[in-house]
């Protein structure tokens, strides 16, 4: 997941002014530190008479800069105002670069590399580095990896500076760095090396062999350094310990080559070829540079070369970025120092968006993935039931304990009591818990008996008993689903059962099925929290539900059941039936989330109570040691507090109002659910029995159709049966089937064949079990009938 903070900014471009030499005549230029916020440089040009001016005319140009450090500016401040601030967003996970741009000998290499003879010249790179290194041993919040590359490119070539392996003579020995473009337009550079740097020194060391290296490869002839861009990049990766997510950033300190113009190199043959190339290079810098300052421009040509390729994410893209402009400002230069200038005016108005790289690492996704392994092996263990057998510790057990009492206390409907894949543990706490439903200690008192006393407020004290009023029926009604569900596990057990001796396959199971799954949701709708409590309360609740009570005396047969669940399932009122469960769900979780908003705001009124007593006892101590001071001022603190309580009630009121309208709409909800119910079973058994008798007075197997009672829905139903589970167990023929053959009939009918040719011939293996068989035969027959009649 890459997060998208995302800084938006303009690139921050700077100016910085180079001492002058002894025998330099110094132009004529002010600088203006006082306009907020920007500084800005003023340079006057004399008008040469040779130009043709005859009077005395001055041009001035006036150019605006983050920031203007003039001569006598120190290192340390340069990089205080620059570079900090781009290394602390690399530290962040933002990419940055630092460039500086100018003519040679402005001072390029001395800002950004530094002086070679002072320890306080060292320039930007060397204290970025130790800043970085600083930073990341005060944090230990994260673990951070650090790499360095170092990068010249020249004549669109690039060649790796820190390639350990070569004695570099020439620029040409050292390793080529070539560009290579993904489908997703990421740069990526070949060859070129990451060097791990764990700490300053060693990062240092890097800095200088690849200086060392640039510098043995330049010759008089070439001079590379000026006309050679250099990236020094700085790679730091973060990551929290046990995230797979990872922060990865790059810090590009960019030394560009001399921006002086061809013109003014002014050399012939072989170097000019190469002059051309740096300008060209630059040039397409500065095309890209203009093309980003225009709106609207959609495409950006930094394919034209190899600096702005490995640049791009610099320039207008994901990074923050700072230019220095090194000026020169000697009476010779002060031209190239204008065009200097006037560069940096554009590249300042380019805006940069620098995201926060983020990326999960696919290695320590794996590992996460591994553990998450392991936990599913754990709980198929569970499942299939193999287990551990030795006892467990009395320090497990204490930890149980505890884990029990937390997952009782936690009000957190969310909340799970999560032991690991033990069945021993498992059981455990099935043990204990039932203990504490039993025999209620005092342990589980406290939990119920969080109020503190509120004798003071009587129609608080009223809304606390009706809370638990509450609380004891939803537990009531917490029971009776418990109660539902368990009797509708039996009645399943017991199909189960049958099944197993009919040997009978997915027909009868699919549909029971089904009608568990649905009957199973109905456990879902109260609230977990409330339950546990006064489990005795079972018995009293059975009476309630006529329903069940009366299904489920013991004389259901599989047949009776089955139909009865087919039945269920495509009658009208089932609808009703759902959608009042729904409606019940969303009460019951209203109902709870209520009850938890209730306690917490007695619990702030309790809070709000005791600041007040604390006010009192404050007060009290101040009339003792001063008696002077009167107790029975009113005090505007506690006067606060008091209407911050009244607050409180008010809506605690308001809530509990609620609350009782629920309660009245949850009860009626279940009464008018039990009057469907009922309605449903009557409308079933009068159609049931209305086919015992058909069947018993028709003497032959296949009766004629005219004689059944159906009703439409159960047509549909069965319909549904006979195409997908009856030609299920059809597939098996008699002939064919080996368990069958002596315990089975076979219900053949020709007429039928040719009507409904997939379940036309049906193998049914009897149970032996009268009832039961009688069931299934009935139900045989009510099916043929069925599909004659709509035939
Ligand atoms: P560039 O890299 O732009 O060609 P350099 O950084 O090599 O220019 O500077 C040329 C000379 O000027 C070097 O000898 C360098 O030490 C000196 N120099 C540049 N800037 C400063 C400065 N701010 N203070 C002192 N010396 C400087
Ligand atoms: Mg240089």
């Amino acid at each position: 997941a890459r997060q998208t903070a995302m800084v938006k900014e303009t690139i921050r471009v700077y100016a910085r002014v180079k001492p002058l030499g002894r025998r330099q005549q110094a132009g004529s230029y002010s600088v203006d530190d006082e306009e907020d916020p920007l500084s800005s440089l003023e340079i006057t040009v004399p008008r040469d008479l040779a130009d043709g001016f005859i009077n005395n005319k001055r041009e001035t140009y006036k150019f605006k800069f983050q920031k203007i450090f003039d001569q006598e500016a120190k290192q340390d401040v340069v990089f205080d105002s620059i570079a900090k601030p781009v290394a602390e967003c690399a530290l962040a996970g933002y990419n940055g670069t630092i460039f500086a741009y100018g003519q040679t000998g402005s001072g390029k290499t001395f800002t950004i590399t530094g002086g070679a003879e002072r320890y306080s010249d060292r320039g930007i790179i060397p204290r970025t580095l130790s800043y970085i290194f600083d930073q990341l041993q005060k944090d230990s919040s994260k673990v951070y990896t650090t790499h360095v590359s170092y990068l010249e490119i020249y004549n669109e070539c690039g060649y790796d500076l820190l390639d350990p392996r070569h004695e570099a003579s020439r620029l040409e020995d050292l390793p080529k760095v070539t560009i290579m473009e993904d489908s997703d337009q990421n740069i990526h550079l070949k060859n070129l090396s990451l060097q791990q740097a764990t700490n300053e020194e060693e990062a240092l060391n890097l800095l200088f062999l690849g200086d060392t290296n640039r510098m043995i490869a330049e010759t008089p002839m070439n001079q590379a350094s000026s006309r050679s861009h250099c990236i020094f990049t700085i790679h730091i990766s973060s990551k929290e310990p046990g995230s797979a997510t990872i922060r990865r950033s790059k810090l590009h300190l960019v030394d560009l080559a001399g921006s002086e113009r061809v013109a003014k190199t002014g050399v012939g043959g072989h170097l000019l070829t190469e002059a051309k190339y740096i300008n060209l290079s630059l040039h397409y810098l500065e095309q890209v540079i203009i093309a980003l300052a225009e709106k609207n421009r959609s495409h950006i040509p930094y394919r034209n070369s190899m600096m702005t390729s490995v640049l791009r994410d610099s320039l207008g893209g994901n990074c923050m970025t700072a230019m220095i402009a090194t000026l020169t400002i000697d009476k010779r230069n002060i031209d190239e120092s204008i065009s200097t200038c006037r560069f940096a005016q554009r590249v300042a108005l380019i805006k940069n968006e620098a995201v926060l790289n983020e990326e999960i690492d696919p290695r320590l996704m794996i590992v996460q993935l591994k553990k998450e392994i392991q936990d599913l092996k754990d709980e198929l263990e569970l499942v299939t039931g193999k287990q551990r057998t030795s006892e467990l510790s009395q320090e497990e057990l204490l930890q149980l304990d505890e884990l029990i009492e937390t997952f009782l206390k936690d009000n957190d409907p969310d909340s799970s009591l999560d032991v690991g894949a033990d069945m021993r543990k498992i059981k455990y706490c099935f043990i204990h818990m039932k203990e504490l439903v039993n025999h209620p200690t005092t342990s589980d008192k406290k939990l119920l008996s969080q109020d503190i006393s509120e004798a003071e407020d009587p129609n608080k004290k009223s809304g606390e008993e009706e809370l638990e009023k509450l609380k004891h029926l939803l537990q009531q009604r917490d029971n009776e689903i418990n109660i539902l569900v368990n009797m509708l596990k039996k009645e399943k057990k017991k199909a189960q059962d049958a099944l197993f001796q009919l040997n009978a396959t997915s027909a009868c199971s699919t549909v029971l099925e089904q009608s568990l799954s649905i009957n199973l949701e109905d456990r879902q709708s109260p609230s977990s929290s409330f339950s546990l409590k006064e489990a005795k309360d079972f018995s009293s609740s059975v009476h309630r539900l006529p329903f069940l009570s009366r299904q489920t005396g013991g004389k259901t047969s599989l047949g009776y059941q089955e139909a009865f669940e087919v039945f269920k399932q495509d009658h009208a009122d089932s609808i009703t039936i759902e959608d009042n469960k729904q409606l019940l769900k969303q009460r019951f979780a209203e109902v709870k989330c209520l009850g938890e908003k209730l306690n917490e705001v007695r619990g702030k009124i309790n809070c709000l109570k005791g600041k007040i007593t604390q006010r009192h006892i404050q007060r009290a101590a101040l009339a003792v040691s001063s008696p002077s001071e009167e107790l029975n001022t009113f005090d505007p603190v506690e006067e606060k507090l008091r209407m911050q309580i009244e607050e409180e009630k008010k809506s605690y009121k308001t809530m509990f109002s609620r609350f009782k309208g629920l309660k009245v709409e949850i009860e009626h909800l279940q009464l008018l659910m039990e009057k469907v119910k009922m309605k449903m079973q009557k409308d079933f058994e009068v159609w049931w029995s209305e086919e015992a008798k058909n069947l018993q007075e028709m003497p032959e197997m296949v009766t004629s159709p005219d004689t059944v009672t159906v009703y439409p829905q159960f047509i549909k139903s069965l319909q549904h049966l006979s195409a997908k589970s009856f030609s299920e167990t059809t597939r098996v023929s008699p002939n064919e089937d080996p368990h069958g053959k002596n315990n089975s009939i076979t219900f053949s009918n020709p007429t039928l064949k040719t009507r409904t040719p997939p379940s036309s011939s049906t193998s049914i293996p009897l149970t032996g079990d009268s009832q039961a068989d009688a069931d299934i035969l009935a139900f045989i027959k009510a099916r043929q009938r069925i599909l004659q009649k709509k035939g």
